[in-house]
């Protein structure tokens, strides 16, 4: 019962894969980034990524996709080979991703998500002098905006689609910490117009992103859309091995929290799979407030009803497989979309167009099968063992 495998190095799974080393447990933590960090610490977040794994025994194994899973064996794709891993005791931290919702515009270059924007400027994407309208939903919105405008973006409106009653009430409960850090990046974008109860209703421009249109009929100029709606757990390898016993889920993949959750749920984990209850028992309370957070969080920033109207017949909902709305309003589920449309049959398998379905039409996926991301036939057709 040794060979302890850790889906993911986000902060959940960093930490997680530590504390099981640290209690003697022969750890491999597989994630598909070149680097460990996940989102918050992408690209090594200035190496605080590798310093959690210092002085530990666990094996790294960076840009590996784990795509299937059948028993106790994980399927994980790299650049080169595939790889059957075997494991005694499996703790997913597989994170989430950025919701985007379809409005007229939003497949223009230069129109992205918020997260994307952040991703693309931590890898180097230069924004000095561009004009950048941040908009949709969730406390990542100042976080983009911030990093922006410190690389030398002008920010020319951040959009929040919730309504500012409701993000002051969800202000009100916010821990010490938390209430600082929202400070800190409020003073940052002093001067930065921030309208509440907003939302991009469609973004112009011919060639390329231009100016956006928001909810209100005011026109921005810019250069860069940056609209994510939250983000929605993935699940996907979770449904695949459910019922299975000695699985551990923690961090995003089992409901948006931040930082802290996905920290405290993952120490919790690596200690039980080491055998130390007593340890992992003793994180409970500050698990039940992180969740309670989390539930705060959806509340407040659900995306509202009238995101529904703005995609017109003409607008794609599947990217992959140019899929648009009209072909699929008036369809009954999800099941006979796919079959009739191949809307979320492309490469992406529906991870971008299946949270947007979801909230439009509310239609859940029906099953979940391997492989769970884009794999080569050489991986389907099995590894050779790690
Ligand atoms: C786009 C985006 C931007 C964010 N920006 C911020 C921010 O600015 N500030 C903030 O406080 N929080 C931010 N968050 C929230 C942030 O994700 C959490 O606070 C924290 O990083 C969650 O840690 P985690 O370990 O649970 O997940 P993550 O950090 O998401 O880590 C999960 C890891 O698992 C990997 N993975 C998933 N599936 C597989 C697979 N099948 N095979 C191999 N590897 C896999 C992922 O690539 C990722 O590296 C952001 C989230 C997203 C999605």
């Amino acid at each position: 019962m040794n060979r302890v495998v850790v889906i993911g190095a986000g902060p959940a799974g960093l930490i997680a894969a530590a504390c099981a080393a640290q209690g003697g447990r022969q750890v491999t933590l597989v994630d598909d980034n070149p680097e460990p960090g996940g989102q918050l610490w992408r690209g090594g977040g200035g190496g605080v990524a590798r310093q959690k794994l210092e002085g530990v025994n666990v094996a790294l194994l960076n840009g590996a996709r784990v795509v299937a899973a059948h028993g106790n064996t994980l399927t994980v794709e790299t650049r080169d080979r595939a790889i059957a891993l075997h494991w005694d005791q499996l703790i997913v931290a597989a994170g989430a991703r950025e919701r985007f919702l379809p409005f007229p515009g939003w497949t223009l270059p230069g129109a992205m998500g918020a997260g994307a924007m952040q991703a693309f400027i931590k890898s180097g994407l230069d924004v000095r002098g561009k004009r950048i309208v941040v908009a949709g939903t969730g406390p990542i919105l100042l976080a983009v905006a911030a990093l922006a405008k410190d690389k030398g973006a002008e920010i020319a409106a951040i959009c929040e689609q919730a309504p500012a009653w409701r993000v002051r009430r969800f202000a009100f409960h916010l821990s010490m910490a938390k209430i600082l850090e929202a400070i800190h990046l409020k003073r940052k974008l002093r001067g930065v117009p921030l309208y509440y109860g907003t939302w991009v209703r469609e973004a112009e421009g011919g060639e390329r992103v231009r100016r956006v249109i928001l909810s209100d009929g005011r026109a921005i100029d810019c250069d860069y859309a940056a609209c994510g709606y939250g983000l929605v757990p993935n699940t996907e390898l979770l449904r695949l091995l459910e019922g299975r016993e000695n699985v551990h889920a923690v961090g995003e993949c089992t409901g948006i929290g931040g930082y802290l959750k996905s920290a405290v749920e993952g120490a919790a984990a690596g200690y039980r799979v080491a055998g130390d209850d007593s340890q992992a028992n003793k994180l409970r309370p500050v698990i039940e407030q992180a969740r309670k957070f989390a539930v705060r969080l959806e509340r407040t920033f659900a995306p509202r009803a009238e995101l529904r109207s703005l995609p017109r017949d003409e607008t794609v909902v599947c990217r992959c497989e140019g899929v648009a709305f009209g072909a699929l309003r008036d369809l009954p589920n999800w099941r006979y979309a796919k079959l009739h449309t191949r809307c979320g049959m492309g490469p992406c398998q529906g991870r971008v167009c299946g949270p947007a379905v979801e909230f439009l039409f509310g239609w859940k996926p029906d099953s979940t099968r391997p492989p769970v991301l884009p794999a080569r036939v050489d991986t389907l057709m099995g590894g050779s063992d790690a």
